[in-house]
C-alpha cells in the first residue's frame, strides 16, 4: 500500500484528502505545518507528499528545499491557489501540481502517475542507446558500461527523466547542484561538454537562447 504524506494546514482540506485518499487504497498521514513536514518527509517512511504551500510557519517551498537538500527524493505533487507559484515548485524540486480548488479525480490520476514514475525508477531508465540504473548509479550506452562522475550521472538523469524536454540552465543548476548555486557559474555548459565527450555529441542538444534538450532517441 502506498503511503502518502499530507502537508495542509486547512483542517477541511485535508481531512477531505485523507478520506478521498484512504477509499483509493492509501495509506495517510497528516501534518499542518512546513516544520513538520520537513522532519516527517525526511524519515524516508513514504512514498509521495502532496504539498500545500501556504503553511502556518514556513512555506511549503521551504519546507521542499529543506527536504530535496537532504537528499530525499520523494515524488512531491503541491497543491496551490496560486498558479504562479508552480514555476517556483518545478525549481525546488516538486515533481508535479494540482491548483485549487481541485477534483480529487484530478489529484488521484497525478497520483498514480508519480507512483508509477516511481517504480519504474527501480527497473531503470531508457533513452535511445542509453539506460541507467538509478540504484546501482550504473550508465551504459549500447549495452557498454560507462564511467561518470556523480554529477555528470546526476544531470544525465536529470535529462533522462525529462526526454525531448528543454531543460534550463537554471533548472539544469536546481536539480544537479541543489540550491546554494551560484547561477553566473557555467558548470551546466561543462557538464554538457563532459557528457557529450563521453557520449557523443548527439546526446543533448542546445537550444540557443532556452537551454538544453537530450532527444528522445
Ligand atoms: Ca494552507
Amino acid at each position: 500500500m502506498a503511503r502518502i504524506l499530507i502537508v495542509e494546514d486547512e483542517s477541511r482540506i485535508a481531512s477531505f484528502l485523507e478520506k478521498g485518499l484512504k477509499a483509493q487504497g492509501y495509506s495517510t498521514f497528516v501534518v499542518d505545518s512546513g516544520r513538520m513536514a520537513a522532519s516527517v518527509a525526511r524519515d524516508g517512511n513514504f512514498d509521495l507528499m502532496i504539498l500545500d504551500l501556504g503553511l502556518p510557519d514556513i512555506d511549503g517551498l521551504e519546507a521542499l528545499q529543506d527536504i530535496r537538500r537532504h537528499g530525499e527524493r520523494l515524488p512531491v505533487i503541491i497543491l496551490t491557489a496560486r498558479p504562479d507559484a508552480t514555476v517556483a515548485g518545478f525549481n525546488t524540486g516538486a515533481d508535479d501540481y494540482v491548483t485549487k480548488p481541485f477534483r480529487l479525480d484530478e489529484l488521484v490520476a497525478r497520483i498514480r502517475a508519480r507512483l508509477r514514475t516511481r517504480s519504474e525508477d527501480a527497473a531503470g531508465l531508457t533513452v535511445g542507446q542509453i539506460s541507467l540504473d538509478v540504484r546501482t548509479r550504473r550508465a551504459t550506452v549500447d549495452g557498454q558500461e560507462m564511467e561518470l562522475t556523480a554529477r555528470e550521472f546526476a544531470m544525465l538523469e536529470t535529462f533522462m527523466r525529462h526526454p525531448d524536454q528543454v531543460l534550463s540552465r537554471e533548472q539544469l543548476l536546481s536539480h544537479v547542484w541543489g540550491y546554494d548555486f551560484d547561477p553566473g557559474s557555467n558548470v551546466v555548459e561543462v557538464y554538457v561538454r563532459a557528457l557529450r565527450k563521453k557520449l557523443g555529441d548527439q546526446v543533448v542538444d542546445t537550444v540557443r537562447g532556452m537551454g538544453y534538450r537530450m532527444p528522445q532517441g
